[in-house]
């Protein structure tokens, strides 16, 4: 495959939380709420350095669309309904299998097909982790009754019922006792549940949408095996806590997408690929071990209440809080690439930007999903700056150089690393003048993962 990477794709709905950050601004659709939870004791995130503090909710199939919006724009051919039954890979390729009996052949393949990935158990990538010790059935249905609404914890987790925007239906969250012989829910299966919890299954009935998920826990031993790669819920499935599976997901395939988009153009060896794992595989590690620490938390029985009532004391530090809710984000990523500027490895802030062409922001020049180069050492003397092929590996062309200066200053926007320095740079009015120097950022990756590189020539 070269340049465009087909998707192949075949699935429902459920309310999602996700942090404005991870949504494209103008994608904004649900009322910003400006805290995140960890293990139900609420983070103002209304200080964090990004636009987007607060968070949103949607419903995962509007949150869907949005994305298919976007891969529609950059004319990502995707084959819908063409379900993958295998793949062999040998040292050129990686032949695909599809259940209607034709055959693709790809110099690579990621598996981007969920926690029970077919990619990955053919690739034969181990799936270690932790099984399920509670499960939950969640559905959209129809009440005869008026419910108690509102959320309710106790030993077995979480218990949700709450009024849907469309049609007088509601949304149900309900645990169940965990089988590991169970499929699919059936209503009667629900009303078991709700009964339980409530006494009465409220006259629940036609549901619209009605599934399943536990706290079963699990990591890929590799995200990479030869040709193959995994991301997503492909590589990592954890208990549906703190909003951050998706999160987790889009930042592995952005991190991935411009590796694979340098290999396949022959810009980068084939071992620019091995960084994804390095990089991915310890943030997938630290969201399983967040949202393993909230499960046992969000449960309700007096020791645990207790723990959680201490957790709670030491979040209200202001320290302790912006270090937590920024891992519920994914502000705090920093990949370790050497010794360097603090922003080095870390987000790129959606900066205003001072251009020959007008003011910008920086994430609008990410939206067709290009490497972007911006030169902020022109200080007040801005021009449009042209660079030429870089030829190192792992660099990469530079599809759109960008000559810039921040047009406000970087202190609030990058507290998470030390701000004065950035904003020294930014500025460009402190640094002495080098001939032959000068500093470029290279934002490696596009939207909220917006990787900030430099390089000095
Ligand atoms: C109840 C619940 C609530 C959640 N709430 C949130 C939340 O608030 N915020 C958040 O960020 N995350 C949330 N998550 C997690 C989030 O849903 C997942 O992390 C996310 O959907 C993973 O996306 P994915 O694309 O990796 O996998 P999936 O969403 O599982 O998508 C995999 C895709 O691959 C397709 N596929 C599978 N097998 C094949 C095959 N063999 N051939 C072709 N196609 C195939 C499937 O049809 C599907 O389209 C929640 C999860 C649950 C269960």
């Amino acid at each position: 495959m070269s340049g465009r990477v087909p998707a192949v794709c075949t699935r429902g709905p459920s309310r999602f939380s996700i942090s404005g950050e991870s949504l494209i601004g103008s994608s904004r659709r649900g009322p910003p709420y400006p805290a995140v939870s960890f293990a139900r004791v609420p983070l103002d995130i209304s200080d964090l350095p990004t636009r987007h503090n607060y968070l949103l909710a949607l419903p995962q199939s509007r949150f869907e669309e949005i994305l298919a919006d976007w891969v529609a724009e950059l004319e990502v051919p995707i084959q819908r309904g063409r379900e993958v039954v295998g793949m062999r890979q040998d040292h050129t390729g990686v032949d695909v299998e599809a259940s209607d009996g034709r055959a693709l052949r790809a110099q690579y393949l990621v598996g981007c097909d969920g926690g029970r990935s077919v990619i990955r158990k053919a690739a034969g990538i181990d799936f270690p982790g932790w099984e399920p010790t509670i499960s939950s059935v969640i559905a959209e249905v129809a009440l005869r009754d008026e419910p108690e609404l509102g959320i309710r914890h106790d030993r077995n987790g979480t218990q949700a019922i709450g009024r849907l925007e469309a049609g007088g239906r509601f949304g149900i969250v309900v645990s169940e006792p965990y089988s590991p012989h169970s499929g699919e829910p059936t209503v009667r299966e629900l009303s078991r549940a709700m009964v339980a919890v409530w006494g009465t299954d409220y006259g629940a009935h036609g549901p619209t949408w009605i599934s399943r998920f536990t706290d079963m826990t699990r990591q890929a031993a590799s995200y990479r095996k030869g040709r193959v790669l995994l991301a997503g819920d492909a590589a990592h499935v954890h208990y549906p806590v703190g909003g951050q599976g998706l999160n987790v997901g889009v930042q592995d395939a952005m991190n991935l997408g411009w590796k694979l988009a340098e290999v396949l153009h022959g810009r980068s060896l084939d071992s620019l690929l091995d960084t994804y794992d390095a990089e991915r595989h310890p943030v997938g590690a630290r969201v399983l071990q967040n949202t393993m620490a909230q499960n046992a938390l969000t449960r309700s029985e007096p020791r645990i209440d207790a723990l959680r009532e201490t957790m709670r004391e030491l979040l209200s530090i202001d320290e302790s809080r912006k270090r937590i809710a920024s891992m519920i984000c994914g502000l705090d990523i920093h990949y370790d690439l050497g010794e360097g500027h603090p922003l080095l490895g870390r987000r790129m802030p959606d900066l205003d930007l001072v251009t020959a062409d007008g003011p910008l922001r920086v994430f609008s020049l990410l939206r067709d999903a290009r490497p972007i180069l911006l030169d902020l050492a022109m200080g007040q003397r801005l021009r449009p700056h042209a660079v030429g092929r870089s030829g190192s590996a792992g660099r990469g062309d530079v599809e759109r150089p960008v000559g810039a200066s921040g047009a406000r200053s970087c202190r609030s926007a990058c507290s998470c690393a030390r701000p004065a320095r950035w904003a020294r740079r930014v500025d460009g009015r402190r640094r002495r003048p080098r001939a032959r120097r000068r500093t470029l950022d290279l934002i490696r990756k596009p939207v909220s993962v917006g990787l900030v590189a430099s390089w000095r020539r």
